[in-house]
């Protein structure tokens, strides 16, 4: 059930059409870096939190793209908490839809971010409004961050870590269904290389065969490592997962290959170090193949989150999430978000916000505006029990 009223879910529909109706494609770093992605987005989002009363600082990650802190500058409360979102998108190639139409049909608003992020951004927003026409006055100091360069690798969020942003906890606004999620994994991109010796092919025997060894790794990864990962195993995510994205091997077929290099894509349970886990494969790839020599690089990782379900804060907002989403306990989600970078800088982290991320990054991407009024309406439920006592404890 929501309880945003009609003014309210008329309010925040047009709220998330003109999020989706401004381009903030971050495809890659240098087209994120040349179009300065989220430069008109974060105007318009800076504007509305000063319509709120709001004190909004702005970060810079790079020319043209900065996170934004907003807080009311009048609160007093010891504590802080903050809602978050990221204010880039994934591309708009092959999309069957105006990526940047934000229509609606079918009780949904149409078009790319729609889904993933922006409206988590406006439920978000459209309680922090409804906050402030209350005159809603907190027990914790109430901030709102919006980053940039999310989809590329968190890297706005860890800069903004990097300039030592501290909040005693942040909900951070990802496609979850309205439903409070408190744990996801840790990734690790890696990539395993081996040598050989070059020699013609009509002359195998005088070379060594990259490509060979690199087979001898992929049977131990079959058939001893990815087995031992399946008897690991977390209440809310399962098992860790290993998968092998990429294979290069070799220049040509008449030479035998000197170098093999696999891409290796790590999940790993909260709690577990990246590097750890990368050592103890490769130690036990060693063992098991010691005629090779492998080495392994680290492309790039984020920690998992795992936020005891029993603190405070979160039974806070699991309340409202039960109540109005039928949500029995915390939850856990494949996927990572700002929440890693977050969560690894010491700030507790959990994950809301409406739709399905199975809409995420696709062609066609929506939001139902039945998610958007319901995620809305539990955040203004938890901002208003913040008026009696700290959502902290
Ligand atoms: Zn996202």
């Amino acid at each position: 059930m929501p309880r945003l009223n009609f003014n309210q879910q008329n309010e925040v529909m047009e709220l998330l059409q003109a999020l989706v109706k401004i381009n903030s494609v971050n495809d890659n770093d240098e087209q994120g870096n040349r179009d300065q992605s989220e430069k008109e987005i974060s105007g318009f989002i800076e504007k509305y939190l000063v319509g709120l009363g709001m004190t909004v600082t702005r970060h810079p990650f790079s020319p043209g793209r900065d996170n934004l802190v907003a807080h009311w500058a009048h609160q007093e409360g010891e504590k802080s908490i903050a809602l978050q979102s990221h204010m880039d998108t994934v591309g708009v190639a092959n999309m069957s839809i105006n990526p940047f139409g934000g229509g609606i049909l079918d009780g949904k608003v149409w078009g790319r971010g729609s889904c993933d992020t922006k409206g988590s951004m406006a439920a978000f927003l459209i309680a922090l409004s409804a906050a402030k026409k209350k005159n809603y006055q907190f027990k914790d100091k109430i901030y709102f961050v919006a980053t940039v360069a999310e989809e590329t690798g968190c890297k706005g969020a860890e800069a903004l870590i990097a300039e030592e942003f501290k909040v005693d906890g942040i909900v951070v606004g990802e496609p979850t269904m309205s439903r409070l999620v408190t744990a996801h994994k840790g990734t690790m991109w890696a990539e395993l290389s081996t040598t050989g010796t070059s020699c013609h092919a009509s002359l195998p025997h005088l070379g060594k065969n990259a490509i060979y060894g690199m087979g001898k790794a992929l049977s131990f990864i079959t058939n001893d490592y990815l087995p031992s990962l399946e008897k690991q195993s977390h209440p809310l995510l399962g098992n860790p997962t290993l998968s092998v994205g990429t294979v290069n091997g070799g220049t040509a077929t008449n030479i035998v290959p000197s170098s093999c290099k696999l891409s290796l894509d790590f999940r790993v349970l909260p709690g577990t170090k990246p590097e750890a886990i990368l050592d103890d494969f490769l130690t036990r790839l060693r063992t098991a193949v010691p005629d090779e020599e492998f080495e392994i690089n680290t492309m790039h990782g984020h920690g998992g989150v795992d936020t005891p379900a029993d603190s405070p804060w979160v039974q806070n907002l699991l309340g409202p999430c039960q109540k109005r989403a039928g949500q029995e306990g915390p939850e856990g989600v494949n996927y990572f978000a700002d929440s890693g970078a977050f969560n690894g800088a010491g700030i507790p982290c959990v994950l809301f916000g409406p739709g399905d991320i199975a809409q995420a990054h696709t062609k066609d991407e929506f939001l139902d505006l039945d998610q958007l009024y319901l995620a809305g309406g539990i955040v203004l439920d938890w901002l208003e029990a913040g008026c009696e006592k700290s959502l902290l404890s």
